[in-house]
């Protein structure tokens, strides 16, 4: 696969001889990750319910990547995408639970219905439990392992998320604090990594013309660091540094990607 990261060649790699299976891989700052992983020696199985660009991503990969459908919502799909990937690559060393939707942006409690939110929790909240799950059932007897999560900077600011969104991001926030507490002792480390907004086909996908108008505007008017935007390679960075042995202290911990943006004082914008 040619680099899409003209630094990668002056890292040593910092992920050799690691497994990972990285969920939401087929785009955005899943994407990102499996090539980013993937150019410091992982070998990585994308997982995804997009069949044709996961496909795509991992017959670029080799012999080191593999593509796997799994809807992380569905307990007996996680099942076989672990245990296929230990099948194929005979461990799991890092499992990055990314895969997420959004509902509309900004919307208010009124609009919010029940269904609604009941979709996000069963791809955002219970796909990340599940991933981390049984992760965690064939980490815990190797006693060793790295569980990731994308939650969001909606986690630490308030009022530029719909509610229902926000309470899922909130939840696997949650989820990764707590399971770092329990599975430290088998010497597995959860983290998660929570990004300011990214221009990536979630910010428009199931929204309307308006939304979309919204959000990118929105996106576009947050460049924050030397009025740099946000990129999904920005936010994969973050979650190679914690997957990595870098980071082999470092565990219970929320990386937030936002240039600073959530620590701004107000006036100062
Ligand atoms: P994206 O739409 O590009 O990627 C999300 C991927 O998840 C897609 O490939 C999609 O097919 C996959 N997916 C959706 N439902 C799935 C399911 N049931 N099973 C398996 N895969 C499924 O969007 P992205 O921005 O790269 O989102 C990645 C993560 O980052 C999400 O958890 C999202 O909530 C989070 N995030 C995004 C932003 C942003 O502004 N883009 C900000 C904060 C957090």
């Amino acid at each position: 696969m040619t680099s899409t990261n003209p630094s990668a060649s002056s890292f040593s790699k910092r992920l050799d001889g690691k497994v990972a299976i990285i969920t939401g891989g087929a785009s955005g700052i899943g994407a990102a990750a499996v090539r980013l992983f993937y150019e410091n020696g992982a070998k990585v199985v994308i997982a995804d319910i997009q069949d044709d660009l996961g496909q795509a991503i991992a017959s670029k990969l080799g012999e080191n990547g593999c593509y796997i459908h799994c809807d992380v919502s569905k307990e007996d799909e996680v099942i076989n995408l672990v245990d296929s990937a230990v099948a194929k690559f005979g461990q799991l060393d890092i499992m990055y639970n990314n895969a997420g939707i959004v509902d509309g942006f900004f919307s208010g409690i009124l609009e919010t219905s029940k269904p609604d939110l009941e979709r996000l929790l069963s791809v955002n909240v219970v796909g990340s439990f599940l991933g981390a799950k049984h992760a965690a059932r064939v980490m815990i007897p190797r006693r060793n392992g790295c569980i990731l999560f994308t939650a969001s900077a909606c986690v630490n600011l308030a009022g530029f998320s719909s509610h229902a969104y926000s309470i899922t991001k909130h939840g696997i926030a949650g989820l990764a604090k707590n399971l770092s507490a329990e599975l430290g002792q088998y010497g597995i480390r959860v983290n998660s990594v929570s990004p300011f907004a990214v221009a990536t086909p979630i910010c428009g996908g199931n929204s309307t013309q308006e939304e979309i108008e919204r959000s990118n505007a929105f996106v576009n008017g947050v460049a924050n660091l030397k009025g740099k935007t946000l990129t999904p390679e920005d936010v994969a960075q973050a979650a190679l540094y914690l997957a990595s042995d870098e980071a082999g202290y470092v565990s219970g911990l929320n990386l937030v990607v936002d240039g600073g943006f959530t620590v701004v004082n107000p006036s100062m914008v």
